[in-house]
Parts: C-alpha cells; structure tokens; sequence
C-alpha cells in the first residue's frame, strides 16, 4: 500500500528568505520523497528570487507551486489555509508538510478539514510497511511518543517540528533547476476570518523552556552569589535560564526552570551548562540541544563526554569576569 499523489512541502519565505526552517523543510521534503517513493515540491506564498531559487534547487526542489496572492494572506491563516487546500486538491497532493511552528501550526488544522485528511501533528519518522505507512512523532515537549498507521486513502496534513529539521544537504540528492508555476485559485477564498494584527517576539526570560531557543543552564556548582550573577548574564544576553534539580530544591527558582527527565525536555539550538555534573536524569533532558557547552571545575565530569565544547573552570572566577566583559559590550562600562 503506497500513496497516489505528490509531496507538497509548504515553505514560508519570512523577509522573501529561505531561512533555516525552510531548509530544513526542503531537506525533510527530499528524504520523504525517497521513503514514499514520490515525486514531491515546494510550495510558496511569496515569489522567490532568483538567489532563493538557487537556494531551494540546491536541495534539488523538482518544482515550486507560486501561490498568488498568497503574500497577502499571510496574516489570515485561515484563508490561507483554505487556498493552500484548494491547491494541493488541483495538485492531487498526497502529503502537505508544514513547519510545526505558530504559521503551520495555524494552517494544518484548516488544510486537514478542507480536504477531510488524515493530520499528524510533530511528525518525525515515517516507514513505508506492506500494510500502510506507519508515522510516528514524539509531541507536547517530548512527553508523548506514538506511531500510527496511515492507510493513505486519505491525504495527510503533517506538521514537522522544528527540533526535526537538519539543513543537511543529502549525498544522494543532485542540485536541480526547479520548475516554477505560479497557481492562482478559481474559486474565490471567503469566510470570516480572523486576522493576525501584529506579532510579539518570545521573551526568552518568560518562554516556556521547550520552546527556547539558548538556555544556560545552573547547577548545584553555583552558589548563591554565582547564581544571581547567572541570572544577571542571561537577561542581559537575552536568553532564558534553567537549573537542575538539586538547584530547584534549594527554592532558588520555580519547577518549570528545571530541566531534566522530571523537568523539561528541552531542544534548544545551544544549551549552556554551568556547574551542572552531566547525571543521566539531567543529559536525558537535554541530549536532543543542538549544541551543548559546558563548564566545570572537575575535568572528569560525566557532562564532558555529552557536551560538544568543554571548559574546565571555576564558576566563581569565570562568571564575574564574563559578566564584565557582557557590560562592557552592551553598555560601555562594566
Ligand atoms: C527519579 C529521579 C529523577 C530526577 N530528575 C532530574 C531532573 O529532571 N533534572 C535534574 O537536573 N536532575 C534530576 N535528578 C537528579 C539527578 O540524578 C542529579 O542528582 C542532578 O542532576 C545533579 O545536579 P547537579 O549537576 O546540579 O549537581 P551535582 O551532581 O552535585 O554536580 C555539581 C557539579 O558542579 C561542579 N562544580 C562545583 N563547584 C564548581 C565551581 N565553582 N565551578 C564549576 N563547577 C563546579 C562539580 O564538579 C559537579 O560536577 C533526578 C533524580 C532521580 C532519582
């Protein structure tokens, strides 16, 4: 049991770019095209130039669908998403792929009605099995793992989080000239709509910890004096703040600063750990980071062989010193 149809991979171009989630779409689109056997493409609501073009070829896109229009109703998921439906129907589209972020996040719902599809939500892995393909996702902050079997007689709507995406060009996948179409609906999008009116960037002290994007991270290393001056750096450097649990039970700071197997799963693309020993129960919290740096006094802390750079250090002379350096930057004095 195989699906029909095409792999359209919807890809957002915030300020006309491919930034690092649509690369890592366009990546995850080629992959997902091998393991389902199909043809796949991009589609976009903003017309890419001829750089983005060469960018999107790089990861050899066969074809990208130009809604038009499309640019304007960015700011209306919900008509957008109506469109987005209408055009994978004339693209006898099997698969959508949208990011899971708060964009895709807002269509997937809306395109997976429209078409009376299948949707799965923080996709990963996807296998091809004799009795369907068989999905499976790890969601809500990595607290839920499940696979499920897609019998593809229906279309799917999956959004991909972003934690999943690698822009890793794969060896196998040879740099193309996409075909580029523009598609315009036939039928006029209505319907009451409510329309996104501004957006407010994510306060990394505030954010919730599975959704920051730099965590720095205090252990049971740091005492009283070190950790107000942890505190201090990272609202200076604008990044969020986590601890372990010995360092929460002190009542230094609230649960859901702490990060960890009973704490949070976190993700972020670097995570900073700061007087923190590397204890199974701490790393199983954060081995998915993109990049993990950590200082300790014991040059064999288990964290050293889990981190990617190491910095054997004495908190207590390294975090006033860097904390100088941060002031003299952002402010001209320390
Ligand atoms: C069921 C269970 C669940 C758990 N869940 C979690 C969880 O979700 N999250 C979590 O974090 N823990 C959890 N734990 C606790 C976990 O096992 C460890 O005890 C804990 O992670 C250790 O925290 P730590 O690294 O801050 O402290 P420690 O292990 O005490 O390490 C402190 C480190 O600081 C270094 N250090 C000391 N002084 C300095 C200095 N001046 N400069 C630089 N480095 C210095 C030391 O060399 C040491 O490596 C759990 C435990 C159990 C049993």
């Amino acid at each position: 049991m195989g699906i029909n149809g095409k792999i359209l991979v919807f890809v957002d171009l915030p300020d006309g770019e491919l930034d690092e989630t649509g690369r890592g779409l366009l990546s995850y689109g080629a992959r997902l095209a091998g393991t389902l056997d199909s043809p796949w493409g991009a589609v976009v609501a903003v017309t890419p130039d001829s750089v983005q073009l060469a960018a999107f070829g790089a990861y050899g896109t066969p074809t990208i669908t130009c809604m038009a229009g499309g640019e304007t109703l960015l700011d209306t998921p919900a008509l957008l998403g109506k469109s987005l439906a209408k055009l994978a129907q004339d693209e006898l589209a099997s698969v959508i792929v949208l990011p899971h972020n708060d964009l895709g996040t807002s269509l997937a719902p809306v395109v997976a009605h429209e078409l009376d599809a299948a949707i799965m939500t923080e996709l990963v892995t996807v296998r091809q099995n004799a009795d369907g393909v068989r999905l499976s996702r790890k969601a809500l902050g990595v607290r839920v793992a499940e696979t499920r079997l897609w019998d593809c007689s229906r279309p799917l709507v999956a959004t991909i989080p972003l934690r999943a995406l690698s822009q890793v060009l794969m060896p196998t996948v040879r740099p193309s000239a996409p075909a580029v179409a523009s598609w315009r609906t036939t039928a006029p999008i209505s319907g009451a709509a409510a329309a996104i009116t501004g957006r407010i960037p994510a306060d990394p002290q505030t954010v919730d910890l599975t959704e920051a994007e730099v965590i720095f991270s205090a252990g049971k290393g740091c005492d009283p004096a070190t950790f107000e001056q942890l505190k201090e750096l990272c609202k200076l450097l604008n990044v969020s703040f986590g601890v372990t649990r010995p360092v929460y039970d002190l009542g230094w700071t609230s649960f859901e600063r702490m990060v960890g197997q009973t704490g949070r799963t976190v993700t972020p693309g670097l995570y900073v750990a700061l007087g923190i020993s590397g204890s199974m129960h701490h790393v199983g919290g954060i081995k998915d980071s993109r990049r993990i740096v950590a200082v300790n006094i014991d040059s064999k802390a288990p964290i050293f062989p889990n981190c990617d750079e190491g910095f054997v250090a004495d908190l207590k002379e390294l975090l006033p010193r860097l904390l100088d350096q941060v002031k003299t930057r952002i402010g001209g004095t320390p």
